[in-house]
């Protein structure tokens, strides 16, 4: 190869994204400078925070810059390096970007190593996605056994690991997807004890039915509608883990709950997390997750996309809820 293909961020969307957002672009492949290193990309995390980036309003990052290579994470092999902790041939994961390669200095890069695991579990289970639900379930909502755990999005990155840790937990596990194959998948093939299809039209229905004894943790990561709902099942003094909101991120309007009562009458507890709040627990969270791994206690899948060209069409894709497990890019 003889170009570094990149994907730049073309422009911001209002409403829903679209590929016009983006631009493929073609430049030389980076050379390294003084404690710089290079990295080939072999693959490329897809992420709903992605979206949150694109907009210009005030968050916890800040916002991507129009005309820069999109942001994202990506794990990859040191192919140049002139920096004194990193040399040619480690396998390197980062804040490398939608690009087949990458120059870094080294912040916020991690080695990772290809002969434990595939690599690109270091974007999912054993990466962000993974520390996300650990850390969100059991260090905020801190389930007891025989419990009730519900959780949005169960069959994507961090649902499907949150459910399965409710059950590692002794806890009943209860998954919300898009879908009957989802909910199918989430139930024979990840264990959970139910799980309830929020495109059905019969939602609160289909909540009371699946979680008869009310939620104790619910672990949130849609908001709208389907969060209004399952404040209609919350127990007295449960706990809500407030991870995403992915039905809004599109939204030009914002969900209004109509159910907000809850909180007061149940007396919930909610909190919103960022996964990068406590850096202290990411190795005891990622130790947990992979001997969890190895001991079968954790399954996992992923969504590939093939090819850097392909990536804004799978990003729009998991947005619209395409996915089923991880959405990645393979490059290499
Ligand atoms: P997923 O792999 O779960 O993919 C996104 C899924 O969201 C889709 O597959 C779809 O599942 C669901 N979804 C999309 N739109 C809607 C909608 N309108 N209503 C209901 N569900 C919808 O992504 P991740 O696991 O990577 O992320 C899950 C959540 O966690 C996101 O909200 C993300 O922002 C958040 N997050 C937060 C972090 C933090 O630090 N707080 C860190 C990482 C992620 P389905 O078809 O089942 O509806």
């Amino acid at each position: 190869m003889s170009a570094n293909r990149q994907i730049l961020f073309a422009s911001r969307p209002s409403g829903q994204v679209t590929e016009a957002n983006f631009k493929l672009v073609e430049s030389p492949i980076p050379t390294p400078g003084d404690g710089e290193f290079v990295v080939r990309n072999h693959w490329l995390s897809l992420d709903p925070y992605m979206r949150g980036r694109m907009d210009e309003a005030k968050s916890y990052a800040k916002p991507a810059e129009v005309g820069q290579v999109m942001v994202g994470g990506a794990v990859g092999e040191v192919i140049a390096s002139k920096h004194p902790q990193f040399k040619q041939g480690d396998f390197v994961n980062g804040a490398f970007g939608w690009q087949e390669y990458a120059r870094s200095d080294g912040s916020g890069v991690r080695k990772v190593d290809p002969a434990r695991t595939p690599l690109s579990y270091y974007l999912g289970v054993l990466g962000m996605p993974g520390v996300t639900a650990w850390m969100g379930l059991l260090d905020i909502a801190q389930p007891k056994a025989g419990e009730t755990v519900m959780v949005s999005a169960a069959s994507g990155a961090v649902g499907s690991v949150v459910g399965q840790l409710a059950k590692i937990k002794g806890c009943r596990a209860v998954g919300i997807a898009g879908g009957k194959a989802k909910c199918e998948y989430v139930m024979k093939d990840l264990g959970f004890d139910a799980c309830v299809n929020h495109k059905a039209g019969k939602l609160r229905e289909d909540l009371e039915a699946a979680a008869p004894k009310g939620v104790d943790v619910y672990f949130e990561n849609v908001g709208g509608e389907v969060l209004d709902a399952v404040l209609r099942v919350m127990n007295p003094f449960s706990r809500i883990a407030l991870c995403g909101l992915i039905s809004q991120y599109n939204a030009v309007e914002p969900y209004g709950l109509k159910n907000a009562r809850s909180f007061l009458v149940n007396r919930i507890r909610l909190q919103g997390f960022i996964v990068t709040d406590r850096m202290e627990l990411w190795p005891r969270a990622l130790e947990e997750l992979a001997r969890w791994i190895a001991e079968g206690k954790i399954k996992y899948r992923e969504s590939v996309a093939h090819g850097l060209e392909n990536a804004p069409k799978a990003f729009i894709g998991m947005l619209r809820g395409e996915n089923l497990g991880k959405q990645v890019v393979k490059l290499v």
